[in-house]
């Protein structure tokens, strides 16, 4: 492994007030930097620094050049602070390996923010963040974006467009979008619910909690599929959904980017549209957004109006696999004959902890054979639109978790986030095999059908 840790260089062309303001946010979680105490136990669980050997693409050495840049001694515009801490997936694996308890996933949110503000974000990251933050502009983005699906187009063409560096953002991009309709189960939208009389007793008897989802950008434009299911499994296991209809995007993208004044005004406007009060629980199905929601008390942790209803709103969330593991767990469905890995989405397993949950509702499927995939807890490469962005990183890590699944012999891989649904998807299609990738909540909502849950 050759270490090639670059010395910090002074920012010379800038002013000493230019530097201070670009490095308020990194200064202001210096605590946080601080107990590092370099053992490099986190190197090895770093995707980066395992493929590239360098220590700046480690977790260690990103911290050093945050701290670099705290103290003045290297400029954030400077080529090594920009190109390794835009290089980190933001995966997290490093924060459950470290014995000092760094948080590392709240320190890069700040060190991207003082990046993009330095030296700038891509196109693509700004036309996404900018729509993501404008609800109208979703809701129309997400439109073409399923009539272009609907053509079929996108698999046709991303499998016959040469493979070539400079056409691969245009290729992985319409792999991604067609990833999100492939499926090996059958696509059903039930009248009602054959036990509503059942379900509306157990809710009356025993309510187990009022529960409102956060249906999500690209959930709800392209996974509605998956939020419907989500609404009938709180329901069928005891749960009242209530419909928020004012919620909007919850900023993760926008966070973990960088842009961290919209992701705080999307906070802001989330926390007014769910009024958590009115709720025992704020149900997610995103691992990626269910962490920015469980985070937005440290997103707004200095904003005296807004940070305890921030931490009061953060206290609410659970993902959907909390809230059905939770007591005797879900109910027992019916049967699918299939054999399935689960791939664990990194905001799920290192951001919030939850590794077994999803694979509990799994067990909960009779004759469903579960594989383990080797390397499950290691990053797809997905992180937002790293595997468009990063052609080469994300590529590398992306083939090697396709590969993984690929040979465990399933015909379906199951993992809880739009995101790696969309990039191993990709990399299944691109690979040319049928295996599909799908959220579990699909599983147990076909396995509910099968029992006879369902009025169809
Ligand atoms: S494991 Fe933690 S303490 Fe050790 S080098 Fe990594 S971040 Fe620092
Ligand atoms: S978040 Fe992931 S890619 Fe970034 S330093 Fe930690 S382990 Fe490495």
């Amino acid at each position: 492994m050759k270490n090639t840790m670059q010395s910090p260089e002074h920012g010379s062309s800038e002013s000493p007030l230019t530097l201070t303001s670009l490095t308020e946010a990194l200064r202001d979680q210096e605590d946080r930097l601080l107990p590092c105490v370099h053992c490099g136990f986190c190197l090895p669980a770093c995707p980066t620094y395992v493929r590239l050997g360098d220590e700046n693409d480690s977790p260690r050495g990103r911290l050093h050049l945050m701290k670099a840049v705290v103290e003045g001694r290297m400029s954030p515009k400077s080529k090594a602070f920009q190109t390794h801490i835009d290089r980190c997936l933001g995966c997290r694996a490093c924060e459950p390996v470290c014995p000092s308890g760094v948080e590392y996933g709240l320190l890069l949110e700040s060190a991207r923010e003082v990046a993009s503000k330095a030296g700038g974000m891509s196109f693509l990251s700004r036309a996404l963040m900018g729509i993501m933050a404008r609800q109208p502009w979703t809701n129309w983005f997400m439109g073409w974006a399923r009539i272009f699906r609907w053509t079929r187009l996108p698999k046709l063409i991303a499998r016959i467009i040469p493979k070539l560096q400079v056409l691969h953002p245009f290729r992985f991009g319409l792999a991604m979008l067609a990833a999100t309709s492939e499926t090996h189960l059958k696509s059903f939208t039930p009248k009602s619910s054959k036990n509503e009389k059942e379900k509306n007793d157990i809710i009356q008897v025993q309510p187990k909690g009022r529960v409102a989802l956060l249906e999500g950008c690209v959930q709800s434009g392209l996974f509605s599929r998956v939020n419907r299911a989500t609404e009938r499994l709180l329901q069928v296991n005891g749960y009242e959904v209530v419909t928020v209809t004012e919620q909007g995007c919850c900023g993760a993208l926008h966070a973990h980017g960088g842009a961290t004044d919209s992701a705080r005004k999307l906070a802001i406007a989330n926390l007014k549209a769910f009024d958590s009060d009115h709720f025992d629980y704020i149900a997610t199905n995103s691992a990626g957004c269910g962490l920015a929601l469980k985070e937005y008390g440290h997103l707004l942790e200095h904003d005296s109006k807004h940070s305890k209803t921030a931490y009061a709103f953060s206290g609410k969330v659970r993902d959907i696999s909390e809230l059905l593991t939770m007591s005797n767990g879900p109910k027992v469905g019916g049967s699918i004959p299939m054999k399935v890995t689960y791939d664990a989405a990194c905001h799920l397993c290192h951001g919030q902890g939850l590794l077994t949950e999803p694979k509990d509702l799994l067990k909960a499927i009779p004759n469903l054979e579960i594989i383990d995939l080797p390397g499950e807890e290691e990053c797809c490469g997905g992180a937002g639109i790293y595997g468009i962005t990063h052609g080469d990183l994300g590529v590398s890590i992306g083939e090697d978790k396709v590969n993984a699944i690929k040979n465990t012999g399933v015909d379906l891989v199951a993992t809880a986030n739009p995101g790696c649904i969309m990039q191993i998807g990709a990399g299944l299609i691109l690979a040319g095999s049928t295996i599909t990738a799908q959220h579990p909540i699909e599983l147990l909502d076909e396995s509910y059908r099968r029992a006879g849950y369902y009025a169809e």
